[in-house]
């Protein structure tokens, strides 16, 4: 395919997201398989991502070079602009052959008489560095306002590591093979890689590779798994060896799948409410070579769980504004409301009341999310506290991140890994 036509591809996929509405996911889902070849899907899942984690910069670049920057109306060529400036910017392709061919897109998508625009514009972000924006130009006024007050000290970070782009981790399945072993199959065809000092299966990729590029990964020995989302089984220390455990928002199954690779003897339910991505969690535990019980059902409501006799141990990987993850799907950006996360919060109450009536005394709740927002987090959990007089906090210790009083809070880019919340609440024999 021509490089002009992924830059159409690439600008059709931003304006649906960026204007109307779509999510990231379904839209890269529908127009990366149409691409037969591997580069082509490659340059545009990085040119959409790179222009979505920086669409609010260049939206102050357009404001300050253009009288008249193209509206909604014109979203398509908006989103054109912003495919060329992300390769020029973030991308740091080759300078000419990106404005050609983002140049010749406009062509090809009826825009022939709007070519001579985008390539001026391109040509001005060759010579002059693009205006200095906001940290926060990408995240609505509501929600940075939220990170502000949460984290006054931090905030700034936090935005600038949410629109970085973030490494690959992978989680070695050691019962298939030892990680340094693992490790040699990368070095072996070429796979720059690093091993963790701090959490005991993973990897880190420093640049991410197609999955299929993965020595070993249809034979289950390893799987594609953000750092904080590993980090949640250690809090699983102690785990009776035959427990019986239930992930009760466990799809796709990443979590579920780490804790039956540590804990092989333990008794494992994996349910979720979403029947597709249950049917994408079992063909993971294939892959993986896992017998783990799945099930889809709603936690909310424990007379759907088969929970007889009740749970040693239950993890909640609640649904959640995604606040901690903004680098890896930076779409949430646009999508989120200031309602959502209410809505959100009541789930995350319901699951919480729920799954306790599960769980036997003596027994282990985990609560985790991938958000930073302390009404998700912390406040739940103290609240949760305050209403059970048998539940009690178990301190974490500092490899879960920055004690909150009532959980551990990571936040995005530390260690290189995502935001994440940890809290173990246990339950008095
Ligand atoms: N634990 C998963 C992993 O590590 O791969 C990720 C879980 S994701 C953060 C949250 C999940 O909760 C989603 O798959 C969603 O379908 C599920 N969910 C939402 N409401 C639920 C409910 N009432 N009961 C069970 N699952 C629910």
């Amino acid at each position: 395919m021509s490089g002009a036509n992924t830059r159409v591809i690439a600008a059709h996929v931003l304006d649906a997201v960026l204007h109307r509405g779509r999510s990231l996911k379904a839209e890269l889902g529908s127009a990366l398989p149409k691409l037969p070849d591997p580069r082509d899907r490659a340059l545009v899942e990085a040119a959409v991502m790179a222009a979505l984690r920086e669409h609010g910069r260049y939206a102050d670049t357009l404001a300050q070079w253009m009288s008249r920057p193209p509206g909604a109306r014109d979203g398509l060529l908006r989103s054109l602009i912003y495919i060329g400036l992300a390769q020029l910017d973030a991308m740091k392709l080759p300078a000419h052959a990106a404005v050609d061919a983002t140049v010749e897109a406009a062509r090809l998508s009826g825009r022939a008489h709007q070519a001579g625009l985008v390539n001026a514009l391109l040509r001005r972000a060759l010579r002059e560095p693009l205006p200095p924006a906001r940290v926060d130009a990408a995240w609505p006024e509501w929600l940075a306002n939220r990170i502000r007050a949460a984290w006054p000290d931090d905030a700034d970070k936090i935005f600038a590591t949410s629109s970085e782009p973030p490494p690959m981790w992978l989680r070695v399945n050691r019962q298939r093979i030892p990680r340094a072993l693992y490790a040699e199959r990368l070095a072996e065809v070429g796979i720059d890689h690093h091993l963790s000092d701090v959490l005991e299966d993973a990897i880190r990729l420093d640049t991410p590779i197609p999955v299929t590029a993965l020595p070993g990964f249809e034979e289950g020995q390893v799987s594609v798994q953000d750092g904080s989302a590993q980090r949640l089984v250690d809090a699983l220390e102690g785990l009776p060896a035959d427990a019986k455990v239930l992930d009760a928002c466990a799809a796709p199954g990443g979590k579920a799948a780490h804790i039956a690779e540590r804990h092989p003897d333990t008794r494992q339910l994996a349910i979720d409410v979403d029947e597709r991505r249950v049917r994408r969690m079992q063909e993971g535990f294939a892959r993986l070579g896992l017998d783990i019980a799945t099930g889809v059902a709603d936690a909310t409501s424990p007379k759907s769980i088969p929970a007889e006799g009740g749970f040693d141990a239950i993890v909640i990987d609640a649904p959640c504004s995604a606040t901690g993850i903004v680098r890896r799907q930076p779409d949430i950006l646009l999508h989120r409301r200031a309602d959502d996360v209410d809505a959100l919060i009541g789930l995350q109450i319901r699951l919480l009341e729920a799954s306790w009536s599960m769980l036997k005394p003596g027994g282990t709740l985990l609560y985790a999310t991938c958000s930073i927002l302390p009404e998700e987090n912390t406040r739940n959990v103290a609240d949760f506290i305050a209403r059970h007089a048998d539940a009690r906090l178990q301190p974490l210790d500092a490899r879960f991140g920055r004690d909150t009083g009532h959980g551990h809070q990571r936040l995005p880019g530390e260690d290189g890994t995502d935001g994440f919340f940890y809290a173990r609440i246990d339950k008095q024999a």
